[in-house]
């Protein structure tokens, strides 16, 4: 692509470059994090398809072979909600199968020396946590699926419970303080933003001044926008990913392939 030919949504963008090396761009990524003060990691689906989790659009994906549950779907049906409880069972048996990978590891320990401010992830997997990311430090925008919560009162319930639960009484559970009704801990489509993830990973997307996204396709809104948010402000934006994004224009620096590669052991 000709950096000439980029059109930018609001600021005068430096010029791209796409680097396919992976050492040409290690190096180049461990400068800027080397320089940073304040560095932002934002992850998206691919950074787990090396620990066996299919992305949102990979073919054989439970997201690719079943229509989504809408919020209000879930909310109005009790067999909505018994079918969204054996998808996340079935997600789960997935996840828990699943390790983390280099990229997870890397961005762990860069976080953990801190050259890595925070994690903004729209991951659902709770991979970051389990590679040592400080969990005060990931900023989950869509959940956790690991866990389920209340819709009213927030208490937290385990899955092992739930699948109790729904065994014993053939019901889908409700919360044992409020009566309310419990779901996994996830953003659905139709389902509103949480509020205190969203303010974080606006601040910090305002006052970064390093933003790198690492797997995602760049599609899903609002996420989408943060990149944009920080590079509008002045931060560098590096873009690594194996398939070209919207936002590839608007970065200084693509680095296109494998995350474990770019990102495994990097320092
Ligand atoms: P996406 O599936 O839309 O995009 C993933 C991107 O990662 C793709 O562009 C692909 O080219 C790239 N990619 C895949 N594997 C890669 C690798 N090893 N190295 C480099 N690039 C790689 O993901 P998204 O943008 O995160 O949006 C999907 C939505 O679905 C999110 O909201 C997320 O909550 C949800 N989701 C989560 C999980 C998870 O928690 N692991 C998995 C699937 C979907
Ligand atoms: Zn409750």
């Amino acid at each position: 692509m000709n950096p000439s030919d980029c059109e930018s949504p609001g600021r005068e963008f430096q010029d791209m470059t796409v680097v396919t090396d992976i050492n040409a761009g290690r190096e180049t990524l461990s400068r800027l994090i080397g320089e940073s003060r304040r560095c932002v990691v934002f992850t998206g689906a691919g950074i787990s398809t090396e620990s066996g989790i299919p992305d949102f659009r990979s073919p054989g994906g439970i997201w690719t072979r079943k229509k989504e549950i809408l919020f209000d779907e879930f909310v109005a049906d009790e067999a909505t909600r018994l079918e969204d409880w054996d998808r996340r069972f079935e997600m789960n048996e997935q996840f828990d199968a699943a390790e983390p990978n280099a990229g997870h590891i890397a961005i762990a320990k860069l976080q953990q020396q801190r050259k890595v401010l925070a994690v903004i992830t729209q991951n659902i997997d709770g991979l970051h946590q389990r590679s040592g990311c400080v969990p005060e430090r990931v900023v989950e925008l869509h959940g956790n699926a690991t866990y389920g919560a209340c819709l009213d009162c927030e208490a937290r319930q385990e899955l092992g419970d739930v699948r109790t639960c729904i065994e014993e009484t053939g019901h889908a559970p409700r919360c044992d303080d409020c009566g309310g009704l419990v779901k996994a801990a996830v953003i659905n489509f139709g389902q509103a933003m949480p509020v205190d993830a969203m303010q974080k990973a606006l601040m910090l997307s305002e006052t970064c001044d390093l933003f790198v996204v690492a797997g995602s396709s760049l599609l899903v809104q609002p996420a989408a926008s943060l990149p944009v948010i920080a590079a509008r402000q002045g931060a560098h934006l590096v873009i690594i990913n194996r398939d070209p994004t919207p936002l590839d224009d608007v970065a200084e620096l693509v680095l296109r392939g494998s995350i474990g590669a770019f990102l495994g052991g990097i320092e």
